[in-house]
Protein backbone atom coordinates (compact mmCIF):
# COMPACT_ATOMS: atom_id res chain seq x y z
CA UNK A 1 0.00 0.00 0.00
CA UNK A 2 0.81 3.88 -0.43
CA UNK A 3 -0.17 7.07 0.45
CA UNK A 4 -0.50 9.52 -2.29
CA UNK A 5 -0.73 13.20 -2.10
CA UNK A 6 -3.42 15.12 -3.96
CA UNK A 7 -0.77 15.71 -6.86
CA UNK A 8 -0.45 12.17 -7.47
CA UNK A 9 3.40 11.87 -5.35
CA UNK A 10 3.97 8.56 -3.20
CA UNK A 11 4.25 10.23 0.62
CA UNK A 12 4.88 6.35 1.83
CA UNK A 13 4.82 3.23 0.83
CA UNK A 14 5.03 -0.49 2.77
CA UNK A 15 7.96 -2.69 2.30
CA UNK A 16 5.25 -5.22 0.81
CA UNK A 17 4.49 -2.60 -2.28
CA UNK A 18 8.34 -2.36 -2.99
CA UNK A 19 8.50 -6.19 -3.15
CA UNK A 20 5.71 -6.34 -5.48
CA UNK A 21 7.09 -3.91 -7.55
CA UNK A 22 10.70 -4.83 -7.20
CA UNK A 23 11.47 -1.34 -6.29
CA UNK A 24 14.32 -0.92 -3.44
CA UNK A 25 13.33 -0.35 0.01
CA UNK A 26 12.88 3.38 0.60
CA UNK A 27 12.71 4.84 -2.75
CA UNK A 28 9.43 4.97 -3.45
CA UNK A 29 7.85 8.28 -1.99
CA UNK A 30 8.38 11.35 -3.96
CA UNK A 31 7.60 8.83 -7.64
CA UNK A 32 4.83 9.69 -9.44
CA UNK A 33 2.12 6.88 -8.48
CA UNK A 34 0.59 6.56 -12.01
CA UNK A 35 3.79 5.95 -13.39
CA UNK A 36 4.46 2.89 -10.87
CA UNK A 37 1.22 1.02 -11.94
CA UNK A 38 0.69 2.04 -15.45
CA UNK A 39 -2.05 4.07 -14.59
CA UNK A 40 -1.96 6.35 -17.70
CA UNK A 41 -1.94 3.83 -19.96
CA UNK A 42 -6.03 3.86 -20.85
CA UNK A 43 -7.74 7.25 -20.85
CA UNK A 44 -10.89 6.60 -19.05
CA UNK A 45 -8.95 5.34 -15.93
CA UNK A 46 -6.55 8.11 -16.05
CA UNK A 47 -9.80 10.19 -15.83
CA UNK A 48 -11.35 8.56 -13.27
CA UNK A 49 -8.32 8.66 -11.05
CA UNK A 50 -7.83 12.32 -11.36
CA UNK A 51 -11.22 12.81 -10.16
CA UNK A 52 -10.67 10.49 -7.02
CA UNK A 53 -7.39 12.75 -6.61
CA UNK A 54 -9.84 15.86 -6.78
CA UNK A 55 -12.18 14.21 -4.10
CA UNK A 56 -14.72 14.29 -6.78
CA UNK A 57 -14.94 10.84 -7.52
CA UNK A 58 -15.38 7.93 -3.97
CA UNK A 59 -13.09 5.26 -5.70
CA UNK A 60 -11.52 3.91 -8.69
CA UNK A 61 -10.25 -0.35 -8.93
CA UNK A 62 -9.07 -1.80 -12.53
CA UNK A 63 -6.30 -5.01 -12.85
CA UNK A 64 -3.28 -4.52 -14.70
CA UNK A 65 -0.19 -6.64 -16.65
CA UNK A 66 2.83 -5.05 -14.76
CA UNK A 67 6.27 -5.85 -15.77
CA UNK A 68 8.49 -6.99 -12.91
CA UNK A 69 11.81 -5.88 -13.21
CA UNK A 70 13.72 -8.79 -13.26
CA UNK A 71 11.75 -9.46 -16.40
CA UNK A 72 8.39 -12.26 -15.29
CA UNK A 73 5.20 -10.43 -15.66
CA UNK A 74 2.52 -9.95 -13.10
CA UNK A 75 -1.29 -9.53 -13.18
CA UNK A 76 -2.41 -6.70 -10.22
CA UNK A 77 -5.72 -5.29 -8.57
CA UNK A 78 -5.46 -1.50 -7.76
CA UNK A 79 -8.15 0.06 -5.50
CA UNK A 80 -7.44 4.20 -4.96
CA UNK A 81 -9.59 5.50 -2.35
CA UNK A 82 -9.54 8.68 -0.07
CA UNK A 83 -7.72 7.96 3.36
CA UNK A 84 -10.91 9.93 5.02
CA UNK A 85 -13.19 12.54 3.97
CA UNK A 86 -10.39 15.64 5.70
CA UNK A 87 -7.03 14.09 4.71
CA UNK A 88 -6.12 15.50 1.98
CA UNK A 89 -4.57 12.05 0.26
CA UNK A 90 -5.59 9.10 -1.28
CA UNK A 91 -4.58 4.99 -0.36
CA UNK A 92 -3.17 3.24 -3.14
CA UNK A 93 -3.74 -0.69 -2.40
CA UNK A 94 -2.09 -2.63 -4.66
CA UNK A 95 -2.75 -6.68 -4.97
CA UNK A 96 -0.96 -9.52 -6.83
CA UNK A 97 -3.55 -11.48 -8.45
CA UNK A 98 -1.27 -13.81 -10.87
CA UNK A 99 -1.82 -16.84 -9.41
CA UNK A 100 -5.54 -15.77 -9.58
CA UNK A 101 -5.38 -14.94 -12.87
CA UNK A 102 -3.22 -18.23 -14.15
CA UNK A 103 -5.62 -20.42 -12.32
CA UNK A 104 -8.18 -18.79 -14.31
CA UNK A 105 -6.69 -19.38 -17.32
CA UNK A 106 -5.98 -22.88 -16.65
CA UNK A 107 -9.20 -23.79 -16.28
CA UNK A 108 -10.46 -22.15 -19.27
CA UNK A 109 -8.08 -23.88 -21.21
CA UNK A 110 -9.51 -27.35 -19.54
CA UNK A 111 -12.94 -25.96 -20.07
CA UNK A 112 -12.31 -25.15 -23.88
CA UNK A 113 -9.94 -28.18 -25.05
CA UNK A 114 -10.75 -31.66 -25.10
CA UNK A 115 -8.23 -33.60 -23.17
CA UNK A 116 -8.34 -36.72 -25.50
CA UNK A 117 -6.95 -34.68 -28.47
CA UNK A 118 -5.90 -31.86 -27.07
CA UNK A 119 -7.81 -30.17 -29.23
CA UNK A 120 -10.50 -26.90 -29.01
CA UNK A 121 -14.29 -28.32 -27.88
CA UNK A 122 -17.32 -27.87 -28.88
CA UNK A 123 -17.72 -24.31 -26.41
CA UNK A 124 -14.51 -22.75 -27.90
CA UNK A 125 -15.63 -23.61 -31.47
CA UNK A 126 -18.92 -22.07 -31.00
CA UNK A 127 -16.97 -19.06 -29.75
CA UNK A 128 -14.57 -18.59 -32.54
CA UNK A 129 -17.47 -19.34 -34.71
CA UNK A 130 -19.39 -16.57 -33.57
CA UNK A 131 -16.85 -13.86 -33.54
CA UNK A 132 -15.52 -15.37 -36.93
CA UNK A 133 -19.13 -14.61 -38.10
CA UNK A 134 -19.57 -11.20 -36.64
CA UNK A 135 -15.97 -9.96 -37.43
CA UNK A 136 -16.48 -11.61 -41.28
CA UNK A 137 -20.10 -9.51 -41.76
CA UNK A 138 -18.80 -6.41 -40.19
CA UNK A 139 -15.44 -6.11 -40.71
CA UNK A 140 -13.80 -4.53 -44.06
CA UNK A 141 -10.84 -6.42 -45.97
CA UNK A 142 -11.94 -9.59 -45.40
CA UNK A 143 -13.61 -12.13 -47.88
CA UNK A 144 -16.69 -11.79 -46.11
CA UNK A 145 -17.32 -15.43 -46.16
CA UNK A 146 -16.88 -18.31 -44.35
CA UNK A 147 -16.51 -22.03 -44.56
CA UNK A 148 -16.64 -25.17 -42.85
CA UNK A 149 -15.73 -29.04 -42.84
CA UNK A 150 -17.77 -30.93 -40.02
CA UNK A 151 -16.38 -34.58 -40.48
CA UNK A 152 -17.72 -37.89 -38.92
CA UNK A 153 -15.48 -41.03 -38.65
CA UNK A 154 -17.23 -43.97 -40.46
CA UNK A 155 -17.09 -47.01 -38.14
CA UNK A 156 -15.57 -45.52 -35.42
CA UNK A 157 -18.17 -46.84 -33.19
CA UNK A 158 -16.93 -50.73 -34.25
CA UNK A 159 -13.32 -49.87 -33.20
CA UNK A 160 -14.27 -48.50 -29.68
CA UNK A 161 -16.25 -51.37 -29.46
CA UNK A 162 -14.72 -54.28 -30.30
CA UNK A 163 -10.68 -53.23 -29.41
CA UNK A 164 -11.77 -50.68 -26.64
CA UNK A 165 -11.84 -46.99 -25.30
CA UNK A 166 -8.44 -47.15 -24.64
CA UNK A 167 -7.51 -47.54 -28.53
CA UNK A 168 -10.59 -45.75 -29.57
CA UNK A 169 -9.05 -42.68 -27.49
CA UNK A 170 -5.47 -43.49 -29.13
CA UNK A 171 -7.22 -43.45 -32.64
CA UNK A 172 -9.04 -39.92 -32.37
CA UNK A 173 -6.04 -38.38 -31.12
CA UNK A 174 -4.05 -39.72 -34.31
CA UNK A 175 -6.75 -38.49 -36.23
CA UNK A 176 -6.64 -35.17 -34.15
CA UNK A 177 -3.11 -34.95 -35.26
CA UNK A 178 -3.19 -35.16 -39.33
CA UNK A 179 -6.26 -33.14 -39.37
CA UNK A 180 -4.00 -30.70 -37.81
CA UNK A 181 -1.34 -31.00 -40.26
CA UNK A 182 -4.30 -30.52 -42.94
CA UNK A 183 -5.27 -27.21 -41.47
CA UNK A 184 -1.66 -26.37 -41.18
CA UNK A 185 -0.64 -27.33 -44.75
CA UNK A 186 -4.02 -25.27 -46.18
CA UNK A 187 -2.44 -21.98 -43.62
CA UNK A 188 0.50 -22.14 -45.76
CA UNK A 189 -1.07 -20.11 -48.50
CA UNK A 190 -3.28 -18.39 -46.46
CA UNK A 191 -3.37 -15.04 -44.22
CA UNK A 192 -4.80 -17.72 -41.23
CA UNK A 193 -4.99 -21.44 -40.40
CA UNK A 194 -8.13 -22.76 -40.24
CA UNK A 195 -9.20 -23.66 -36.74
CA UNK A 196 -9.42 -27.47 -35.88
CA UNK A 197 -12.13 -28.82 -33.28
CA UNK A 198 -13.47 -32.03 -31.65
CA UNK A 199 -16.89 -31.35 -31.48
CA UNK A 200 -17.89 -34.48 -29.35
CA UNK A 201 -17.47 -38.41 -30.06
CA UNK A 202 -15.95 -38.94 -33.26
CA UNK A 203 -16.87 -35.73 -35.20
CA UNK A 204 -14.68 -32.88 -35.76
CA UNK A 205 -14.81 -30.01 -37.43
CA UNK A 206 -12.48 -27.62 -39.09
CA UNK A 207 -13.49 -23.64 -39.76
CA UNK A 208 -12.08 -21.49 -42.61
CA UNK A 209 -12.42 -18.02 -41.83
CA UNK A 210 -11.93 -15.22 -44.80
CA UNK A 211 -13.08 -18.54 -47.36
CA UNK A 212 -12.27 -17.30 -50.47
CA UNK A 213 -14.75 -19.56 -52.21
CA UNK A 214 -16.42 -23.51 -52.17
CA UNK A 215 -13.19 -24.43 -54.19
CA UNK A 216 -11.17 -23.74 -51.41
CA UNK A 217 -13.21 -25.39 -48.35
CA UNK A 218 -14.00 -28.66 -50.45
CA UNK A 219 -10.16 -28.67 -51.52
CA UNK A 220 -9.18 -28.74 -47.26
CA UNK A 221 -11.90 -31.46 -47.31
CA UNK A 222 -10.17 -33.51 -50.21
CA UNK A 223 -6.76 -33.16 -48.43
CA UNK A 224 -8.24 -34.44 -45.11
CA UNK A 225 -10.22 -37.38 -46.81
CA UNK A 226 -6.44 -38.34 -48.42
CA UNK A 227 -5.08 -38.02 -45.24
CA UNK A 228 -6.85 -40.18 -43.36
CA UNK A 229 -6.70 -43.23 -46.30
CA UNK A 230 -3.03 -44.35 -44.81
CA UNK A 231 -3.65 -46.92 -41.93
CA UNK A 232 -2.99 -45.69 -38.37
CA UNK A 233 -0.18 -47.72 -36.24
CA UNK A 234 -1.58 -48.03 -32.87
CA UNK A 235 1.34 -50.06 -30.84
CA UNK A 236 1.01 -52.63 -32.53
CA UNK A 237 -2.19 -52.25 -34.20
CA UNK A 238 -2.92 -51.30 -37.77
CA UNK A 239 -6.27 -49.41 -38.32
CA UNK A 240 -7.72 -48.38 -41.35
CA UNK A 241 -10.44 -45.47 -41.40
CA UNK A 242 -12.38 -43.62 -43.62
CA UNK A 243 -14.79 -40.33 -43.03
CA UNK A 244 -17.59 -38.81 -44.23
CA UNK A 245 -17.50 -34.39 -44.44
CA UNK A 246 -20.46 -31.89 -44.86
CA UNK A 247 -18.61 -29.35 -46.77
CA UNK A 248 -20.94 -25.53 -46.04
CA UNK A 249 -19.37 -22.33 -47.52
CA UNK A 250 -21.58 -19.06 -47.69
CA UNK A 251 -21.76 -15.35 -46.47
CA UNK A 252 -21.52 -14.78 -43.38
CA UNK A 253 -23.81 -12.29 -43.59
CA UNK A 254 -26.97 -13.48 -42.56
CA UNK A 255 -25.61 -16.61 -41.57
CA UNK A 256 -26.09 -17.74 -37.94
CA UNK A 257 -23.78 -20.10 -35.95
CA UNK A 258 -26.74 -22.66 -35.48
CA UNK A 259 -27.94 -21.98 -39.12
CA UNK A 260 -24.37 -23.14 -40.25
CA UNK A 261 -24.31 -25.84 -38.08
CA UNK A 262 -27.30 -27.52 -39.10
CA UNK A 263 -26.58 -27.15 -42.63
CA UNK A 264 -23.40 -28.92 -42.16
CA UNK A 265 -25.21 -31.71 -40.09
CA UNK A 266 -27.67 -32.15 -42.85
CA UNK A 267 -24.77 -31.94 -45.32
CA UNK A 268 -22.73 -34.62 -43.50
CA UNK A 269 -26.42 -36.88 -43.23
CA UNK A 270 -25.78 -36.59 -46.78
CA UNK A 271 -22.28 -37.57 -47.49
CA UNK A 272 -23.07 -40.88 -45.18
CA UNK A 273 -26.34 -41.86 -47.04
CA UNK A 274 -24.54 -41.74 -50.18
CA UNK A 275 -22.17 -43.73 -49.48
CA UNK A 276 -19.48 -42.53 -47.08
CA UNK A 277 -15.70 -41.68 -47.24
CA UNK A 278 -16.53 -38.90 -49.06
CA UNK A 279 -17.53 -35.37 -48.59
CA UNK A 280 -20.45 -34.00 -50.03
CA UNK A 281 -21.53 -29.85 -50.79
CA UNK A 282 -24.65 -28.03 -49.21
CA UNK A 283 -27.09 -28.10 -51.98
CA UNK A 284 -29.88 -25.70 -51.04
CA UNK A 285 -32.60 -27.69 -53.50
CA UNK A 286 -31.91 -30.96 -51.64
CA UNK A 287 -32.57 -29.13 -48.27
CA UNK A 288 -35.29 -26.97 -49.75
CA UNK A 289 -37.39 -30.52 -50.22
CA UNK A 290 -36.52 -31.58 -47.02
CA UNK A 291 -37.33 -28.64 -45.60
CA UNK A 292 -40.72 -28.51 -47.01
CA UNK A 293 -41.45 -32.18 -46.43
CA UNK A 294 -40.83 -30.97 -42.51
CA UNK A 295 -42.50 -27.58 -42.92
CA UNK A 296 -45.57 -29.76 -44.19
CA UNK A 297 -45.58 -32.19 -41.85
CA UNK A 298 -45.35 -29.59 -39.15
CA UNK A 299 -48.40 -27.64 -40.22
CA UNK A 300 -50.61 -30.41 -41.78
CA UNK A 301 -52.67 -30.87 -38.46
CA UNK A 302 -53.43 -27.56 -37.38
CA UNK A 303 -54.24 -26.96 -41.59
CA UNK A 304 -57.55 -29.31 -41.01
CA UNK A 305 -58.57 -27.14 -38.86
CA UNK A 306 -57.42 -24.09 -40.31
CA UNK A 307 -59.89 -24.94 -43.94
CA UNK A 308 -56.46 -24.57 -46.00
CA UNK A 309 -58.26 -28.01 -47.87
CA UNK A 310 -60.32 -27.69 -50.63
CA UNK A 311 -62.05 -30.76 -52.78
CA UNK A 312 -62.10 -31.31 -56.98
CA UNK A 313 -64.08 -33.35 -59.01
CA UNK A 314 -63.57 -35.10 -62.32
CA UNK A 315 -66.08 -37.02 -63.74
CA UNK A 316 -66.16 -40.47 -64.09
CA UNK A 317 -68.23 -40.59 -67.20
CA UNK A 318 -70.41 -44.03 -69.49
CA UNK A 319 -67.88 -45.24 -71.94
CA UNK A 320 -71.60 -45.96 -74.26
CA UNK A 321 -72.88 -42.29 -73.89
CA UNK A 322 -70.76 -40.54 -72.80
CA UNK A 323 -73.09 -38.92 -69.62
CA UNK A 324 -71.46 -38.00 -66.42
CA UNK A 325 -72.36 -41.30 -63.82
CA UNK A 326 -70.20 -39.97 -60.74
CA UNK A 327 -67.20 -37.85 -59.97
CA UNK A 328 -64.38 -38.77 -58.03
CA UNK A 329 -63.33 -36.38 -55.34
CA UNK A 330 -59.77 -35.21 -55.05
CA UNK A 331 -57.87 -33.07 -52.06
CA UNK A 332 -56.04 -30.23 -52.52
CA UNK A 333 -54.05 -28.03 -49.90
CA UNK A 334 -54.01 -24.57 -50.34
CA UNK A 335 -51.06 -23.73 -48.41
CA UNK A 336 -50.43 -19.95 -47.30
CA UNK A 337 -47.11 -20.35 -48.03
CA UNK A 338 -46.59 -22.90 -50.67
CA UNK A 339 -49.11 -22.60 -52.93
CA UNK A 340 -51.95 -25.33 -54.22
CA UNK A 341 -50.44 -28.81 -53.37
CA UNK A 342 -51.62 -32.07 -54.93
CA UNK A 343 -52.39 -34.58 -52.51
CA UNK A 344 -48.99 -36.75 -53.74
CA UNK A 345 -46.87 -33.97 -51.77
CA UNK A 346 -48.86 -34.45 -48.54
CA UNK A 347 -51.07 -37.84 -48.49
CA UNK A 348 -47.95 -39.88 -47.76
CA UNK A 349 -47.02 -37.55 -45.05
CA UNK A 350 -50.73 -37.49 -43.50
CA UNK A 351 -50.34 -41.47 -43.39
CA UNK A 352 -47.40 -41.20 -41.73
CA UNK A 353 -48.24 -38.98 -38.86
CA UNK A 354 -51.53 -40.02 -38.38
CA UNK A 355 -53.11 -36.52 -39.41
CA UNK A 356 -54.67 -38.86 -42.59
CA UNK A 357 -57.69 -40.22 -40.28
CA UNK A 358 -58.92 -36.33 -39.48
CA UNK A 359 -57.92 -35.07 -42.76
CA UNK A 360 -59.82 -38.69 -44.61
CA UNK A 361 -62.92 -37.91 -42.20
CA UNK A 362 -63.37 -34.04 -43.51
CA UNK A 363 -62.88 -35.25 -47.41
CA UNK A 364 -65.73 -37.67 -46.99
CA UNK A 365 -68.06 -35.49 -45.15
CA UNK A 366 -67.38 -32.97 -47.43
CA UNK A 367 -68.03 -35.35 -50.36
CA UNK A 368 -70.78 -36.63 -48.95
CA UNK A 369 -72.54 -33.12 -48.79
CA UNK A 370 -71.49 -31.76 -51.86
CA UNK A 371 -73.31 -34.96 -53.72
CA UNK A 372 -76.23 -34.27 -51.60
CA UNK A 373 -76.01 -30.25 -52.44
CA UNK A 374 -76.44 -31.32 -56.79
CA UNK A 375 -78.58 -33.95 -56.17
CA UNK A 376 -81.14 -31.15 -54.14
CA UNK A 377 -80.17 -28.60 -56.78
CA UNK A 378 -81.01 -30.34 -60.17
CA UNK A 379 -83.49 -32.68 -59.25
CA UNK A 380 -84.34 -33.00 -63.08
CA UNK A 381 -80.76 -34.90 -63.63
CA UNK A 382 -80.04 -38.90 -62.67
CA UNK A 383 -78.01 -38.44 -59.35
CA UNK A 384 -74.83 -38.58 -59.96
CA UNK A 385 -72.16 -40.87 -57.29
CA UNK A 386 -69.32 -39.66 -55.56
CA UNK A 387 -66.55 -41.61 -55.26
CA UNK A 388 -63.86 -41.01 -52.17
CA UNK A 389 -60.24 -41.88 -51.45
CA UNK A 390 -59.52 -44.33 -48.51
CA UNK A 391 -56.00 -44.22 -47.01
CA UNK A 392 -55.50 -48.01 -45.66
CA UNK A 393 -54.72 -46.13 -42.29
CA UNK A 394 -58.41 -44.62 -42.32
CA UNK A 395 -59.83 -48.68 -42.19
CA UNK A 396 -56.95 -49.61 -39.34
CA UNK A 397 -56.81 -46.87 -36.69
CA UNK A 398 -60.23 -44.68 -36.84
CA UNK A 399 -64.27 -46.33 -37.30
CA UNK A 400 -64.86 -46.08 -40.89
CA UNK A 401 -68.17 -48.17 -40.74
CA UNK A 402 -69.17 -45.52 -37.75
CA UNK A 403 -67.69 -42.51 -40.02
CA UNK A 404 -69.36 -43.36 -42.91
CA UNK A 405 -73.45 -44.58 -41.12
CA UNK A 406 -72.93 -40.86 -39.42
CA UNK A 407 -72.21 -38.84 -42.39
CA UNK A 408 -74.55 -40.39 -44.68
CA UNK A 409 -77.45 -39.95 -41.91
CA UNK A 410 -76.20 -36.41 -41.57
CA UNK A 411 -75.73 -35.60 -45.26
CA UNK A 412 -78.90 -37.43 -46.73
CA UNK A 413 -77.06 -39.02 -49.03
CA UNK A 414 -78.19 -42.55 -50.35
CA UNK A 415 -75.31 -45.03 -49.39
CA UNK A 416 -75.43 -46.47 -53.62
CA UNK A 417 -74.41 -43.28 -54.18
CA UNK A 418 -70.99 -43.16 -52.09
CA UNK A 419 -67.80 -44.82 -53.52
CA UNK A 420 -64.77 -45.90 -51.68
CA UNK A 421 -61.55 -45.98 -53.20
CA UNK A 422 -59.12 -48.47 -51.89
CA UNK A 423 -55.59 -49.66 -53.40
CA UNK A 424 -54.83 -53.33 -53.86
CA UNK A 425 -52.32 -53.10 -51.52
CA UNK A 426 -54.57 -52.07 -48.79
CA UNK A 427 -57.41 -54.44 -48.70
CA UNK A 428 -54.60 -57.68 -49.97
CA UNK A 429 -54.26 -60.31 -47.28
CA UNK A 430 -56.63 -58.16 -45.02
CA UNK A 431 -58.83 -60.36 -42.53
CA UNK A 432 -60.13 -59.38 -39.01
CA UNK A 433 -61.34 -56.17 -38.81
CA UNK A 434 -60.35 -54.76 -41.74
CA UNK A 435 -62.34 -57.22 -43.98
CA UNK A 436 -65.44 -56.76 -41.67
CA UNK A 437 -65.39 -52.88 -41.65
CA UNK A 438 -65.44 -53.78 -46.18
CA UNK A 439 -68.05 -56.15 -45.06
CA UNK A 440 -70.33 -53.86 -43.36
CA UNK A 441 -69.97 -50.75 -45.73
CA UNK A 442 -70.80 -52.67 -48.83
CA UNK A 443 -73.67 -54.29 -46.66
CA UNK A 444 -74.52 -50.56 -46.32
CA UNK A 445 -75.13 -50.43 -49.72
CA UNK A 446 -71.75 -48.27 -50.06
CA UNK A 447 -69.85 -49.52 -53.34
CA UNK A 448 -65.80 -50.48 -52.86
CA UNK A 449 -63.49 -50.02 -55.85
CA UNK A 450 -60.24 -51.07 -55.93
CA UNK A 451 -57.71 -48.08 -57.22
CA UNK A 452 -54.85 -48.10 -59.36
CA UNK A 453 -55.88 -52.10 -60.23
CA UNK A 454 -52.61 -53.62 -62.00
CA UNK A 455 -50.01 -51.73 -60.32
CA UNK A 456 -49.99 -54.53 -57.61
CA UNK A 457 -50.72 -58.27 -57.23
CA UNK A 458 -53.66 -57.78 -59.66
CA UNK A 459 -55.11 -61.44 -58.42
CA UNK A 460 -58.72 -60.96 -59.30
CA UNK A 461 -59.65 -64.19 -58.02
CA UNK A 462 -58.56 -63.34 -54.96
CA UNK A 463 -60.47 -59.86 -55.09
CA UNK A 464 -63.70 -61.05 -56.24
CA UNK A 465 -63.79 -62.97 -53.11
CA UNK A 466 -63.93 -59.55 -51.21
CA UNK A 467 -66.58 -57.25 -51.19
CA UNK A 468 -65.45 -55.05 -53.86
CA UNK A 469 -67.61 -54.22 -56.93
CA UNK A 470 -65.58 -51.74 -59.37
CA UNK A 471 -61.92 -51.87 -60.55
CA UNK A 472 -60.24 -48.77 -61.88
CA UNK A 473 -57.99 -49.42 -64.30
CA UNK A 474 -54.22 -48.11 -63.64
CA UNK A 475 -53.48 -45.48 -66.06
CA UNK A 476 -50.21 -47.25 -66.99
CA UNK A 477 -52.58 -49.56 -69.09
CA UNK A 478 -54.06 -47.26 -70.79
CA UNK A 479 -51.26 -45.36 -72.06
CA UNK A 480 -50.27 -48.22 -74.02
CA UNK A 481 -53.33 -47.85 -75.92
CA UNK A 482 -51.89 -44.44 -77.43
CA UNK A 483 -50.43 -46.33 -80.98
CA UNK A 484 -52.19 -47.22 -83.37
CA UNK A 485 -52.85 -50.69 -83.73
CA UNK A 486 -51.07 -52.29 -87.04
CA UNK A 487 -53.17 -53.67 -89.48
CA UNK A 488 -53.21 -57.48 -88.83
CA UNK A 489 -52.35 -57.36 -85.00
CA UNK A 490 -48.97 -58.26 -83.64
CA UNK A 491 -47.62 -58.79 -87.35
CA UNK A 492 -46.09 -54.94 -86.93
CA UNK A 493 -41.98 -54.08 -86.73
CA UNK A 494 -40.33 -56.26 -83.65
CA UNK A 495 -40.33 -54.48 -80.60
CA UNK A 496 -42.42 -51.33 -81.76
CA UNK A 497 -44.17 -49.25 -79.28
CA UNK A 498 -47.35 -50.22 -81.40
CA UNK A 499 -46.55 -53.78 -80.54
CA UNK A 500 -46.46 -53.30 -76.90
CA UNK A 501 -49.45 -51.57 -77.01
CA UNK A 502 -51.68 -54.17 -78.75
CA UNK A 503 -50.41 -56.97 -76.47
CA UNK A 504 -51.36 -54.35 -73.66
CA UNK A 505 -54.84 -54.32 -75.11
CA UNK A 506 -54.77 -58.45 -75.20
CA UNK A 507 -54.31 -58.35 -71.53
CA UNK A 508 -56.75 -55.52 -70.34
CA UNK A 509 -59.32 -57.41 -72.52
CA UNK A 510 -58.85 -60.18 -71.13
CA UNK A 511 -58.52 -58.89 -67.59
CA UNK A 512 -62.34 -56.94 -68.48
CA UNK A 513 -63.97 -59.93 -69.90
CA UNK A 514 -62.80 -61.67 -66.65
CA UNK A 515 -63.83 -58.74 -63.87
CA UNK A 516 -67.21 -58.89 -65.77
CA UNK A 517 -67.55 -62.51 -64.86
CA UNK A 518 -67.09 -62.26 -61.46
CA UNK A 519 -69.48 -59.66 -61.34
CA UNK A 520 -67.05 -56.37 -61.21
CA UNK A 521 -67.38 -53.09 -63.42
CA UNK A 522 -64.47 -51.80 -65.20
CA UNK A 523 -63.33 -47.78 -65.20
CA UNK A 524 -60.02 -46.64 -66.99
CA UNK A 525 -58.14 -44.10 -65.81
CA UNK A 526 -56.21 -41.63 -67.35
CA UNK A 527 -58.26 -41.64 -70.61
CA UNK A 528 -56.44 -38.61 -72.39
CA UNK A 529 -57.31 -39.28 -76.15
CA UNK A 530 -60.20 -40.06 -78.20
CA UNK A 531 -58.50 -42.66 -79.66
CA UNK A 532 -58.01 -44.99 -76.45
CA UNK A 533 -61.21 -43.93 -75.68
CA UNK A 534 -63.00 -45.44 -78.42
CA UNK A 535 -60.71 -48.97 -78.09
CA UNK A 536 -61.56 -49.23 -74.12
CA UNK A 537 -65.02 -48.81 -75.74
CA UNK A 538 -64.19 -51.70 -77.78
CA UNK A 539 -62.69 -54.03 -74.95
CA UNK A 540 -66.01 -53.24 -72.99
CA UNK A 541 -64.62 -50.95 -70.83
CA UNK A 542 -67.84 -49.36 -68.71
CA UNK A 543 -67.03 -46.06 -67.11
CA UNK A 544 -64.01 -43.92 -68.22
CA UNK A 545 -61.60 -40.67 -66.40
CA UNK A 546 -58.97 -38.38 -67.78
CA UNK A 547 -58.20 -35.43 -69.71
CA UNK A 548 -60.65 -35.94 -72.36
CA UNK A 549 -62.98 -35.84 -70.63
CA UNK A 550 -62.93 -33.75 -67.82
CA UNK A 551 -59.27 -32.04 -65.74
CA UNK A 552 -60.76 -32.45 -61.81
CA UNK A 553 -62.70 -29.05 -61.48
CA UNK A 554 -64.35 -27.09 -58.70
CA UNK A 555 -68.02 -28.14 -57.56
CA UNK A 556 -69.59 -25.30 -59.23
CA UNK A 557 -67.74 -26.20 -62.74
CA UNK A 558 -69.75 -29.99 -62.08
CA UNK A 559 -73.11 -28.18 -61.61
CA UNK A 560 -73.30 -26.45 -64.85
CA UNK A 561 -72.71 -29.91 -66.72
CA UNK A 562 -75.29 -31.20 -64.84
CA UNK A 563 -77.49 -27.96 -66.25
CA UNK A 564 -76.63 -28.80 -69.47
CA UNK A 565 -76.93 -33.02 -69.30
CA UNK A 566 -80.89 -31.93 -68.18
CA UNK A 567 -81.20 -29.69 -70.89
CA UNK A 568 -80.26 -32.05 -73.46
CA UNK A 569 -82.58 -34.84 -71.70
P1 LIG B 1 -55.98 -41.49 -57.96
O1 LIG B 1 -57.04 -41.87 -56.99
O2 LIG B 1 -55.53 -42.56 -58.90
O3 LIG B 1 -56.52 -40.22 -58.71
C1 LIG B 1 -56.33 -39.98 -60.07
C2 LIG B 1 -55.19 -39.04 -60.30
O4 LIG B 1 -54.94 -39.03 -61.70
C3 LIG B 1 -55.52 -37.61 -59.91
O5 LIG B 1 -54.31 -36.99 -59.48
C4 LIG B 1 -55.97 -37.01 -61.22
O6 LIG B 1 -55.81 -35.61 -61.26
C5 LIG B 1 -55.05 -37.70 -62.19
N1 LIG B 1 -55.61 -37.73 -63.56
C6 LIG B 1 -56.91 -37.73 -63.89
N2 LIG B 1 -57.06 -37.80 -65.21
C7 LIG B 1 -55.84 -37.85 -65.75
C8 LIG B 1 -55.33 -37.94 -67.11
O7 LIG B 1 -56.07 -38.01 -68.10
N3 LIG B 1 -53.99 -37.96 -67.27
C9 LIG B 1 -53.15 -37.91 -66.20
N4 LIG B 1 -51.82 -37.92 -66.45
N5 LIG B 1 -53.57 -37.82 -64.93
C10 LIG B 1 -54.90 -37.80 -64.70
P2 LIG B 1 -54.24 -36.22 -58.12
O8 LIG B 1 -55.46 -35.39 -57.93
O9 LIG B 1 -52.93 -35.57 -58.10
O10 LIG B 1 -54.30 -37.36 -57.05
C11 LIG B 1 -53.25 -38.24 -56.87
C12 LIG B 1 -53.57 -39.32 -55.90
O11 LIG B 1 -53.73 -38.80 -54.58
C13 LIG B 1 -54.89 -40.01 -56.17
O12 LIG B 1 -54.70 -40.93 -57.19
C14 LIG B 1 -55.20 -40.62 -54.83
O13 LIG B 1 -54.50 -41.85 -54.67
C15 LIG B 1 -54.63 -39.62 -53.86
N6 LIG B 1 -55.70 -38.81 -53.28
C16 LIG B 1 -56.36 -37.77 -53.82
N7 LIG B 1 -57.28 -37.29 -52.96
C17 LIG B 1 -57.23 -38.07 -51.87
C18 LIG B 1 -57.97 -38.11 -50.62
O14 LIG B 1 -58.89 -37.34 -50.37
N8 LIG B 1 -57.63 -39.08 -49.72
C19 LIG B 1 -56.65 -39.99 -49.99
N9 LIG B 1 -56.39 -40.90 -49.07
N10 LIG B 1 -55.94 -39.97 -51.14
C20 LIG B 1 -56.23 -39.03 -52.06
MG1 LIG C 1 -58.55 -42.61 -56.74
MG1 LIG D 1 -56.15 -44.13 -59.37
Amino acid sequence: MAVVDREGLVVTANASLSTLLGARAGTLPGKNAADLVDLASDARTWHAYREVLRGRQARLRFTRRLKHPDGHSLWVQVTVAPLSPQEPAVLLSVTDISARRELQARLRHLQMHDPVTRLPNRALFFERLSAALEAEAYEEGGTGRIGLCYLDLDGFKAVNDTLGHRVGDRLLAAVAERLTRCADEAGYTRAATPLVARLGGDEFALLVEDSTGTDQVADLAESVLKALQAPFDLSGQRLSLSASIGVVERRATGTTATGLMQAADTTLYWAKADGKGRWTLFDPERNAHRMTRQALSSTLRAAVDRGEFALEYQPLVGMEDGGVRGVEALVRWHHPQFGTLTPNRFIGLAEEDGSIVQLGRWVLATACRQARRWQLDHPDAPPIFVSVNVAVRQVWDSDLVADVAEILAETGLAPHLLQLELTESAVMGSAGRPLQALQSLSDMGVRIAIDDFGTGYSNLAYLSRLPVSVLKLDGSFVRGFQYEAPDGGAQGGEGSAAQAGAADEVIVEALIQLAHRLGLTVTAECVETASQASRLRGIGCDTGQGWLYSRPVAPDRISALLTKACAQA
